[in-house]
């Protein structure tokens, strides 16, 4: 090891716990994106005009192109009696249904407003599905913003497709993640050029998909923020596979190694199936580091990703981590991540924003990755920021994005560098 590299291992540091005033969304957010992922599924939130108007800003212009969510909006009348809101629901299900005979899946989606008048969504699913089966499964899970942050509604919605799923004895391997179709594909491609079969990904496109799980299922999640759904398979009998998410080249490589020894893929037919794109993600990083190289970089907690994201920007691209916030940590999930950063790294978790906004001066980084909410403020005040949500929307997995995904980073000190020539 060179003497001046930096000492590893988060894993057993303390890390910086705080509760107070947060910037975040809610797990509402999810459905943006879990909406084009399952091809048969509609979202219905039961909620308040607040969340329509979140859902709208969220999903920005794909509003305009018939999304399958739509928000049914809590009125005072239905405050004032619960009987009323149920028989609401059933009537506004009744009409969606006979509109839209493409849907498979409801997912019942519940909010702030929901819970904290305590509308119990899950019996009216329950009810529903009795109502509607075989041609319709109405599953409700939670994205509100008391008990979920943005990504974490992903989690919440494959926890209950997970529940929901058949047992069987087969030998297989699932992914849990919803992934941008074209990484999947590639994903897909380097599993089978591992030859490995009975492959699946949750959440399953259609619901008709033949996905099943059991003592015999093998899985591994390509997000970070999955930890109810991975406990869930858990209690489900399946057996966890954990490595490096697969960011960057050498992520990609740990995490498809991960999986090619639970399955006794031997190391030279690993070797030969990842040597050229694992060369080629390497040289594509290394274009793009030259701009990242000794700069730091500060993440204000989002999307759960900032760990494994850290972990390639510190030991891939060679930037320097102050600190690193996290809205929740997995341990059993990020360890391998949290493992390989540098242990003068700063972990923190959940959010006091005003004591961080203070830290993220002190440090004064380079770089600072956060919320849209905070990203203009800060850079009024002299910083660049990295606006995270881009982190959750953009394809970033795997070899053939590693240096999409550095270009992320770099964009925003290019930018600062060109405008300061200029001015
Ligand atoms: S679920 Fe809660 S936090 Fe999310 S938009 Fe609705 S009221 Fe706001």
């Amino acid at each position: 090891m060179p003497k001046d590299a930096p000492q590893l291992g988060c894993a057993d540091s303390p890390i910086l716990k705080e509760r107070g005033q947060h910037e975040v969304f809610c797990g509402l957010t999810s459905i943006v994106w879990l909406h084009r992922k399952m091809q048969d599924a509609f979202f219905l939130v039961v909620g308040s005009r607040t969340c329509a108007h979140l859902l709208q800003s969220a999903a920005g212009v794909m509003i305009f192109a018939e999304p399958r969510f739509a928000t049914a909006i809590l009125e005072e009348t239905d405050l004032a009696g619960m009987a009323d809101a149920h028989e609401e629901l059933d009537r506004n299900v009744s009409q969606l249904l006979s509109r839209r005979p493409d849907i498979k899946r409801l997912f019942l989606v519940g909010s702030c407003p929901s819970e904290v008048i305590k509308i119990d969504l899950s019996t009216v699913a329950e009810k529903l599905t009795e109502k509607y089966s075989p041609n319709v499964n109405v599953i409700n899970f939670s994205g509100s913003g008391i008990e979920t942050t943005f990504t974490q509604g992903e989690d919440a919605c494959l926890e209950a497709v997970i529940r929901s799923l058949p047992s069987s004895e087969k030998t297989q391997l699932a992914v849990l993640g919803a992934l941008p179709d074209i990484v999947q594909d590639q994903m897909m491609r380097l599993l089978e050029q591992l030859g490995l079969e009975n492959v699946f990904v949750l959440p399953q496109v259609k619901f008709d998909d033949d996905v099943s799980i059991g003592a015999n299922t093998h899985f591994i999640c390509v997000q970070p923020f999955l930890g109810a759904s991975y406990e869930e398979m858990v209690r489900r009998g399946a057996q966890p596979i954990c490595a490096n998410f697969p960011f960057g080249a050498d992520g990609t490589t740990r995490w498809l190694w991960a999986i090619a020894e639970r399955f006794d893929v031997s190391k030279a037919k690993f070797d030969k199936v990842v040597a050229a794109p694992k060369l080629r993600a390497e040289q594509a990083i290394a274009a793009v580091a030259s701009d990242l190289r000794g700069k730091s970089v500060f993440f204000f907690p989002d999307s759960q990703l900032e760990i494994p994201l850290a972990r390639f920007l510190a030991a891939e691209c060679g930037m320097e981590l102050t600190e690193v916030g996290s809205p929740f940590i997995h341990k059993s999930l990020v360890y391998a991540d949290l493992a390989d950063l540098p242990a003068t790294t700063q972990i923190s978790e959940g959010q006091d924003v005003d004591k961080q906004l203070d830290r993220v001066f002190d440090y004064n980084p380079d770089l600072t990755v956060c919320g849209l909410g905070l990203a203009n403020p800060l850079e009024s005040k002299g910083l660049s920021t990295k606006w995270a949500i881009e982190l959750v929307f953009s394809p970033i997995h795997f070899y053939e994005q590693a240096a999409d995904l550095a270009s992320l980073f770099a964009r925003p000190l290019k930018r600062a560098d060109l405008l300061k020539v200029s001015t």
